[in-house]
């Protein structure tokens, strides 16, 4: 079955989050709560944060369910 696929921007780097691959650990967002905050919604707010900041979170997903990419690749 394909897997859903959330993907959010800042305009630098576009992140791609799976939502059926989360487990739901809470390292992102006790890392990095301005940025990942799952109460609101979209809960992910690429504005919140500098890019090198949220690169250094998005590494630490331990499920793989977050990822990054270049936007100007
Ligand atoms: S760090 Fe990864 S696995 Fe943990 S809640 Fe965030 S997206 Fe899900």
């Amino acid at each position: 079955m394909p897997q859903k696929t959330h993907h959010y921007s800042n305009g630098e780097i576009t992140i791609a989050w799976k939502p059926d691959v989360c487990i739901h650990s809470g390292i992102c967002f006790k890392g990095l709560a301005e940025v990942f905050d799952p109460r609101r919604k979209p809960w992910i707010d690429m504005t919140q944060a500098e890019t090198q900041q949220i690169i250094e979170q998005v590494k630490k997903c331990p499920s793989g369910a977050l990822s990054f990419t270049a936007d100007n690749s």
